[in-house]
């Protein structure tokens, strides 16, 4: 699934590919991926231009002029990307905006159809379902408010990584690259960390996520950035998905368990509760 840094990339790149474009056409092609009641709320966007691209947790928010926004989930599977109009697409392609005089239109893929859009008023956005119970963005918090965040929890410290009330972005891959980072074990309790470790969490977020970030996300499967491309931090993968392999930093061999229901990598040796 796209976690944060993966969102990150595809809206950066869309940034750059949209703004300032006016929307010429919307097309739903597969109606169940639209979550508002009326699918005819997003014909609203026709004739409004893109102002704004950003991502809260692991969702893109498209703004537009008039007052509106589009929150897209990827979920499991979705693509958000760009590409030319006249670009063969298939029976995943569910969601297409097309843009005046612009050569290239926004597309919206997806497999196995976990993923979702929803138009809103932009001044409601933080008031949907979606979005009022998401955690702050982890890479916003400096130290003392992350400390603030898991102070008087309970609960495997994998569990509250991946929770979003927390904070919002990290899912599985990240959770188990920060925690090897981190030199933690992912089954320690929150309750029982100190300030010192905690700290230690706070860098190795930091650390993973922005390095992620800069080589424009993990591509396992499907996911591809903005422009359709893959990205290239699969191969900076030190625990996630190297069940076997020794250990980059000791040698000794990564073990995958479950972790609150999670598959979990990590080494035994490096990551000691
Ligand atoms: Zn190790």
């Amino acid at each position: 699934m796209p976690e944060l840094p993966e969102v990150e990339t595809i809206v950066r790149c869309l940034r750059r590919r949209l703004i300032g474009l006016e929307v010429e056409n919307v097309r739903v092609v597969f109606r169940a991926v639209v979550r508002n009641r009326k699918a005819s709320f997003l014909k609203r966007l026709i004739g409004q231009e893109i102002v704004g691209l950003r991502r809260r947790g692991k969702m893109a928010l498209l703004d537009f002029s008039g007052g509106l926004t589009l929150i897209v989930h990827l979920k499991m599977t979705g693509q958000l990307f760009c590409c030319g109009c006249g670009a063969p697409f298939d029976k995943h392609t569910h969601f297409i905006i097309s843009f005046r005089n612009t050569p290239h239109e926004l597309r919206f893929r997806d497999v196995r159809k976990f993923g979702f859009i929803l138009g809103v008023r932009t001044a409601e956005a933080e008031r949907t379902r979606e979005l009022s119970g998401l955690g702050p963005d982890p890479l916003a918090l400096d130290l003392p408010s992350f400390l603030d965040r898991f102070r008087g929890r309970r609960g495997r410290l994998k569990s509250l990584l991946l929770n979003q009330r927390v904070i919002a972005g990290v899912g599985n891959i990240y959770a188990d690259e920060i925690l090897f980072e981190a030199g933690l074990d992912p089954r320690a309790e929150v309750s029982g960390l100190g300030r010192q470790r905690l700290g230690r969490l706070w860098t190795a977020v930091r650390t993973v996520l922005n390095e992620a970030i800069t080589f424009k996300g993990t591509t396992v499967r499907d996911y591809r950035d903005g422009e359709g491309l893959e990205g290239l931090f699969q191969n900076r993968l030190r625990v996630y998905g190297r069940e076997g392999e020794p250990c980059p930093r000791c040698g000794a061999v990564i073990k995958r368990i479950r972790v609150s229901g999670r598959s979990t990598h990590f080494c035994p040796r490096c990551q000691r509760r």
